[in-house]
């Protein structure tokens, strides 16, 4: 059984055993909510780094746009941050293409007269 099959009852005393461990920390909760994180980062596939260069390449074709996240470059804050910050240099303050996107974001995509 995966750990997010198990019942909330069973995760809150998961989540206590684990604070104890860590910390000492035996009281009693007053309340405690489950929230379950299904599918909340994502998943890299064998290829994921040669699929990122390829939509990277693309990306590069269009003015104004770069991409970055969790989808890309990891999923901790600090990789997502700093694949931001790649993504504003990429840019290099040309915003040429910023306007034209977002005035008309799928003609551009596509380069023609949309979908
Ligand atoms: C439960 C959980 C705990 C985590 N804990 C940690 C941790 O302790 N330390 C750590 O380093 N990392 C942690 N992470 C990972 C990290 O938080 C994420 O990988 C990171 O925040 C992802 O950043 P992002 O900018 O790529 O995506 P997001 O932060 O998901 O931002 C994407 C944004 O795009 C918006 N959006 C989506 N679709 C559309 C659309 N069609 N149009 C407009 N907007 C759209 C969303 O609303 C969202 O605001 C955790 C993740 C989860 C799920």
């Amino acid at each position: 059984m995966a750990v997010l099959e198990k019942d909330d009852a069973d995760l809150v005393g998961i989540s206590r055993h684990d604070l104890r461990e860590a910390t000492g920390l035996n009281a009693t909760p007053v309340a405690s909510r489950v929230t379950r994180w299904d599918d909340g980062l994502p998943q890299y596939p064998v290829g994921h780094h040669a699929r990122v260069a390829r939509v990277r390449a693309h990306v590069a074709a269009l003015p104004g746009l770069a991409v970055c996240g969790a989808a890309y470059d990891g999923v901790g804050i600090p990789a997502c941050i700093a694949s931001a910050n790649a993504a504003v240099d990429q840019l290099a303050g040309d915003l040429t293409g910023v306007e034209q996107l977002t005035r008309h974001p799928v003609q551009s995509l596509h380069g023609g007269g949309g979908e």
